[in-house]
């Protein structure tokens, strides 16, 4: 029982991506956990049968994540080519001729020759101190069309952008976005633009997948849960933890999960999700919690040029 038979998805521009990742961000709390796991989270991971390893240049463990993905390369568990690799450009890197120089330094970091998939991390610009710049995403997304065509990706994508910017960058591009990642889980169910994604055939991957079911700081976060009664009674039903039953929820509605954990138990439970299927009432019951709360809301760039959440998703 473990995910190595983890299916995948078939991205628009033919490249196929399983549909569980391991999470590598660690959070807003840089040293509060060694970034030396993530090296061992990432084999431990792999031999369980994940081949899909979620990193980003922002995270400071691409160096990590390749040593990982060496270790497991060198015990003859995977070749490179059973991998997807996915990592992402940094919001001071936003200029069209700075993309291929930041993707080849995440490749050095990783040690590798290309990777599966690069997202625009945000669709928001800044400089390298950290202040508002006015590039338009659109000039970003051609120098992730230019770092294709060199063949240092396969696939390209994006990441937390909102309805208006994912049609925009669809209507004006060669390439199609394969993929948009954003956070998706119970209490941000995101209904409108998962419904957007399917009509353009851009794939989701769900960030934060588990919302607030596990422990946040935030003691006045809503419900769910991980004692929640309803998916406790799910949980009792398919033999399952609460919390593979929201990572399940959102396989069910065809997104990629991106569980993030460094401890070798909860990496094999967050794969362990394809021998049982819920109902359709069982994933109406769970995005009945949907409250459009957000975990990850970077508000110290909210007046910046493109900020993407501000206003509700609007119907589609
Ligand atoms: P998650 O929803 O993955 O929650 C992670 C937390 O859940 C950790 O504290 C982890 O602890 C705990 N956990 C993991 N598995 C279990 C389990 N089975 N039972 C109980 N607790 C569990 O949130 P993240 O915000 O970390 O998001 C996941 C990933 O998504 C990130 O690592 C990153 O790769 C990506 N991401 C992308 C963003 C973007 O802007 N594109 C933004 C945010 C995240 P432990 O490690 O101890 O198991």
């Amino acid at each position: 029982i473990n995910g190595a038979e983890a299916p995948t998805v078939q991205l628009n521009d033919g490249h196929k991506m399983p549909v569980v990742a391991l999470g590598t961000g660690r959070g807003t709390a840089p040293g509060s956990e060694s970034v030396e796991e993530v090296r061992r989270a990432v084999l431990d991971a792999i031999s369980v049968g994940y081949r899909h390893i979620d990193t980003a240049a922002i995270y400071n463990d691409e160096a990590q994540v390749g040593a990982g993905v060496g270790d497991a390369i060198a015990k003859g568990l995977v070749k490179r080519e059973d991998l997807f690799i996915t990592t992402k450009l940094w919001n001071d890197k936003h200029a069209k001729e700075a993309v291929v120089p930041a993707l080849r330094e995440s490749l050095r970091k990783l040690n590798l020759d290309y990777v599966d998939l690069y997202l625009i991390h945000f669709p928001t610009a800044t400089k390298a101190d950290g202040s508002p710049d006015s590039i338009d995403y659109l000039d970003t997304w051609r120098g992730m069309e230019e770092a294709r065509q060199l063949g240092l990706v396969r696939s390209i994508g994006v990441s937390n952008f909102n309805s208006t910017q994912l049609q925009r960058v669809y209507d004006s591009s060669q390439v199609k976005p394969a993929v948009n990642q954003f956070e998706v889980n119970p209490t941000m169910t995101q209904e409108p633009l998962v419904k957007l994604c399917k009509k353009l055939n851009v794939a989701v991957m769900a960030y934060s997948p588990f919302g607030f079911l596990v422990s946040r700081k935030n003691a006045d976060a809503p419900p769910p849960k991980a004692d929640d009664p309803e998916l406790v009674k799910m949980a009792a039903k398919y033999g399952k933890t609460t919390s593979q039953i929201v990572l399940r929820y959102l396989i069910e509605r065809g997104l990629t999960p991106i569980p993030k954990s460094t401890n070798k138990e909860r990496i094999a439970q967050n794969i362990d999700l394809f021998d049982f299927q819920l109902t359709e009432d069982e994933v109406a019951i769970i995005s009945k919690f949907n409250k459009n709360v957000r975990v990850i809301h970077p508000v110290g760039m909210k007046d910046y040029p493109n900020y993407p959440f501000v206003t509700e998703e609007p119907s589609v």
